[in-house]
């Protein structure tokens, strides 16, 4: 594997996102080429701090809310909406009137 085949993977192989033949080959590669190794290497710790970094981040209550409100709103046109109450069911119309049957009046 050449130098530049290297490059164009070396995100994924950092990301542990390989097959197993395509990372040994990178790691075969690394061994001999001290440039992609220093690369690799780099990108690997730059994954490890984000990742620990990002654990430790924590969004506040008013932030949550805020964009939460945001999305809703930008999303409620693309979101299945459920039918109005009203015409869930089925609404009944009486052929008379209830307060006449009530007293007693026909
Ligand atoms: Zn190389």
């Amino acid at each position: 594997m050449r130098c530049e085949e290297v490059r164009k993977l070396i995100d994924f192989h950092a990301d542990g996102a390989l097959d197993e033949s395509s990372a040994t080959e990178i790691e075969r590669h690394l061994i001999r080429c001290a440039s992609c190794a220093h690369e690799v290497r780099s990108l690997e710790l730059t994954i490890k701090l984000l990742r620990s970094t990002a654990a430790d981040a924590a969004a506040s209550n008013s932030f949550v809310t805020r964009t939460a409100a945001k999305l809703r709103a930008e999303l409620a046109p693309h979101l299945h909406q459920p039918p109005a109450p009203a015409a869930q069911g089925r609404q009944w119309v009486l052929p008379f009137s209830v307060e006449d049957r009530l007293t007693g009046t026909d």
